[in-house]
């Protein structure tokens, strides 16, 4: 009888074993595995540990015993192969249990050994209390751990998929647990600007998240273990989870002869046949070519294991017919409230594989926004910018993220384009989609990228814009605006656009910005129809750029226990209540979620408007922004944020009418900027107006400088503008500076020879001229703003003032007055 072992009995042995049987009842199968258990759901281990899968039990799709008997199959457990003899066609086999050593022959062997994890040679590393998770066994010493011992502090090792799914059911058993990961984000197959909305999540759940960070050393500490960074810090902890990754596991491969490729994974023909034509190998253990970037890679998922299983199967029954097309590793991993998944290859791939591409990244609701529950997911698609080839895609989002994946695996593991995106056809009623589903929207965008229609800059890129003194432009609305920008931007609303469009310069580049990027396209193609040809819109605009750029870890928040007192703070309304009366509080409730940015803000304001001083407002909106959006709005409006929460990706906020106002709350006020009024137009008083400045600005603070009345011919532009103005406005115009370069000493000017001396004399002492300094500052992010009132009396018209400066009134300096610890009169 003709002979098949199988080695490994897990994803790919255990459907090989079953496919075989099926085929070919006359074939003689033997199933080796070196563990106790066969055919279990690897998958489910971290959430039988979380206590999400109650039953130990419900982990085995398939007893040995029961495998064997229904498919007829000598399964041996705890029976390790040891060594091949390929040439002679027999394996060595221990049994664990009795330590006895025997051969076996066969005529066709498949490998599915499946991998390892990774342990570098870290000191401590194989302390008792250090824990990999890759079976069941594994899986027994942490719950037996987390069963026998008061487990307070955790810390999990690698923020890959598995990471994060241990973090998540570790913090759900009410374990403080920190997150270490070496590189700058979460989910390696993520770029950034997908990865960076999971940080803001993993921030929300008081996890604490060091990223840039890697394991120094372990070292018994009591009854715990203290982890060192690299950076020197310190985290004690009752257990760690190891979770750093793992390697193909191509030990008795190697020691047999079998080719192993570069990336240490199993090489295999289409048929999946290895170097030795009657040895078979499937599952983490093997490499094989990516059909995008056509090198080969190994694809450590179940999926691609059991389908590489059914294909050795029927190539061994029934001789090489079945091909093996290769992985496009398409990934889903639940990270607390949201889903995050991927499919295909990431940009950050492309780039080291030196290809090139575009982008589009979207913010598109779950379902239609009038219909309740919708939520917001980010969606970010790469592509071929000459053929429209989906390369792959990635998604961030709380509902319907399994769903658009899929569809767009299909069209990337199809060799699809941008093109089949917008022509998916699918199911559309109100609770479930939209009728341009979020798939569809991100191939219309990418089409207007192809088709030249809109030019698309990066987060990345507004830094370079402002280097270059582009103007950056905010088409929301002021309402907004107000709340929230990229520093030095003018507010231009979408609705504006067209009346105001005369005041922009041709020639100028202009970036345009928005919540997420359509009102950006709208404005974009209003200028570009209007022969501007320098316009580039933000892709994913203000909400993508915003998760970039602020903090990605969440670090020392159990240091004093601050997560605690956090959670504690804002969960307790009542407590926060200002003068409010705790009884007959009049609470007016609105529903904003499935509303996209302003929507939310919009409805915030308009229901406040209708309330009394004390009165409460619950808001719900579904729109991640409006976590920070309802704070600073409270902030900028002398409401009180008396508590707000987000859950399963509804974010929740309490508000109190006029609960903050002639008081700095000093909950919600950073202290930490500096103001300066700037009254004079004297050279040397606006000089050390911008040292101080620029040196405030480099130290990380927020600056903020008011110009006012003689203060405004400082930030004039060189150039002359023709502007219109009344009598009073000219004369005003001829008799002061025109700009910064006419600015004179407060002393000892002498007919403006002592100013000169000044000028050359800064040049030689290779100081900058104010000129640069002002420059400086708008690259450092300082904000001017222009005193409305004092221009309307001289007659400056906004054109004549330097683009960046915001024209605002008192209230605007006030507000950011408030917030500061340091405010000059110059
Ligand atoms: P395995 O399923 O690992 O099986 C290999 C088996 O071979 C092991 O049981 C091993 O004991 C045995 N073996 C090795 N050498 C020998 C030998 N010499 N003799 C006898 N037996 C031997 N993938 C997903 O797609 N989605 C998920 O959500 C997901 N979650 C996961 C969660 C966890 C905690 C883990 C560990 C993995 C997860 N995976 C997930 C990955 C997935 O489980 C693997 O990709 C898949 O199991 C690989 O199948 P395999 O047959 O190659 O290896």
């Amino acid at each position: 009888m003709e002979r098949v072992l199988i080695i490994g009995g897990v994803a790919g042995g255990a459907t090989t074993a079953a496919r075989l049987r099926r085929n070919r009842e006359d074939l003689e199968i033997i199933l080796f595995e070196k563990g106790n258990d066969i055919s279990y759901a690897n998958c489910g281990l971290p959430y039988y540990i979380g206590g999400e899968i109650k039953e130990r039990d419900a982990l085995f799709v398939q007893t040995p015993d029961a495998f064997g008997k229904k498919f007829n199959i000598d399964v041996r457990v705890r029976n390790e192969v040891t060594n091949i003899d390929t040439s002679a066609k027999i394996v060595t086999v221990r049994n664990i249990e009795t330590g006895e050593e025997y051969n076996e022959i066969y005529d066709k062997l498949v490998l599915s050994p499946g991998a390892l994890p990774v342990l570098p040679p870290i000191q401590g590393i194989t302390l008792d209390k250090v824990f990999t998770l890759r079976n069941v066994s594994d899986t027994d010493k942490i719950k037996n751990e987390l069963e026998k011992r008061e487990i307070k502090k955790a810390v999990v090792v690698g923020a890959g998929f598995i990471g994060l799914e241990m973090a998540e059911n570790l913090h759900n058993l009410g374990i403080r647990t920190s997150i270490v990961e070496l590189g700058p984000q979460v989910m390696p197959p993520l770029d950034f600007e997908i990865a960076s909305v999971i940080h803001q999540h993993i921030k929300m759940k008081n996890v604490e998240l060091f990223l840039n960070d890697g394991v120094a050393k372990f070292e018994e500490k009591g009854d715990g273990i203290t982890v060192t960074l690299g950076s020197g810090k310190t985290i004690y902890a009752d257990m760690v989870v190891l979770s750093i990754g793992v390697r193909a596991n191509n030990e008795l491969a190697k020691k047999s002869g079998i080719k192993v490729g570069a990336t240490g994974g199993i090489e295999v023909n289409s048929y999946l046949q290895t170097s030795d034509e009657n040895v078979y190998a499937v599952g983490d253990a093997i490499e094989f070519e990516n059909p995008i970037i056509k090198k080969n890679v190994i694809t450590y998922l179940a999926g691609p294991a059991n389908k590489q299983g059914r294909i050795a199967a029927d190539n061994i029954a029934f001789g090489n017919k079945r091909e093996y097309k290769g992985a496009i590793n398409t990934a889903i991993a639940k990270v607390f409230d949201m889903t995050a998944a991927s499919t295909g290859v990431c940009e950050k791939a492309l780039d080291r594989n030196g290809m090139d591409r575009a982008t589009v990244i979207t913010h598109s609701g779950s379902h239609a926004g009038y219909y309740p529950g919708a939520l917001q997911m980010s969606m970010k698609i790469i592509f071929d910018k000459e053929t429209g080839r989906v390369f792959g895609g990635q998604i961030a989002g709380y509902e319907g993220v399994d769903k658009r994946i899929d569809l767009l695996a299909t069209v990337v593991k199809n060799g699809g384009t941008i093109y089949d995106l917008q022509e998916i056809e699918h199911a559309y009623a109100p609770p479930y989609s939209s009728a341009k589903d979020p798939v569809n929207i991100a191939g219309f965008a990418a089409e207007n990228i192809i088709e030249g229609r809109l030019n698309v800059v990066n987060w990345y890129d507004v830094a370079k814009f402002k280097e270059r003194n582009a103007l950056i432009m905010d088409v929301r609305t002021d309402e907004e605006f107000k709340i929230d920008r990229i520093p030095g931007a003018v507010n231009v609303p979408l609705d504006t656009v067209r009346e105001r469009i005369s005041e922009f310069d041709k020639e100028k580049e202009i970036l345009i910005y928005c919540g997420v990027g359509l009102r950006g396209y709208i404005a974009s193609r209003i200028f570009i129809q209007n022969g501007f040809t320098k316009v580039y819109n933000l892709n994913g605009g203000l909400k993508t750029y915003e998760n970039c750029i602020v903090e990605q870890s969440n670090v020392d928040i159990f240091v004093n226990e601050k997560a605690a007192d956090a959670k504690e703070l804002l969960s307790n309304p009542a407590e926060n209540l200002s003068e409010a009366k705790r009884d007959n509080v009049k609470k007016l409730v609105v529903d904003a979620c499935g509303l996209q940015c302003p929507g939310p803000i919009m409805k915030l304001k308009s229901a406040a408007d209708e309330m009394q001083a004390g009165d409460l407002l619950e808001i719900k909106a579904s729109d991640p922004g409006f976590y920070k959006d309802s704070e600073s709005w409270c902030r900028v409006t002398g409401n009180k944020l008396v508590s707000i929460e987000s859950e399963k990706g509804v974010i929740k906020a309490v508000i109190e009418k006029g609960g903050n106002v002639g008081k700095a709350d000093k909950k919600d006020v950073s202290y930490d900027e500096k103001t300066i009024v700037v009254f004079s137009d004297d050279l040397d008083r606006a000089l050390a107006s911008f040292v101080i400045a620029n040196g405030a600005a480099s130290m990380g603070k927020k600056v903020t400088m008011f110009f006012t009345f003689w203060g405004l011919n400082v930030v004039k532009k060189t150039a002359s503008v023709p502007v219109e103005k009344d009598m009073m406005g000219k004369m005003f115009g001829w008799m002061l500076p025109s700009s910064s370069k006419e600015l004179k000493l407060s002393k000892m000017n002498m007919m403006g020879l002592g100013t000169k001396m000044m000028r050359d004399r800064m040049n030689t002492k290779k100081v900058d001229s104010l000129e640069k300094m002002i420059d400086a500052a708008m690259k450092n992010g300082v904000k001017f703003i222009g005193c409305q009132m004092s221009m309307d009396i001289m007659g400056v018209k906004a054109e004549e003032l330097l683009d960046g400066v915001e024209i605002g009134g008192v209230a605007s300096y006030l507000e950011r007055a408030e917030q500061s610890n340091v405010n000059l009169f110059i």
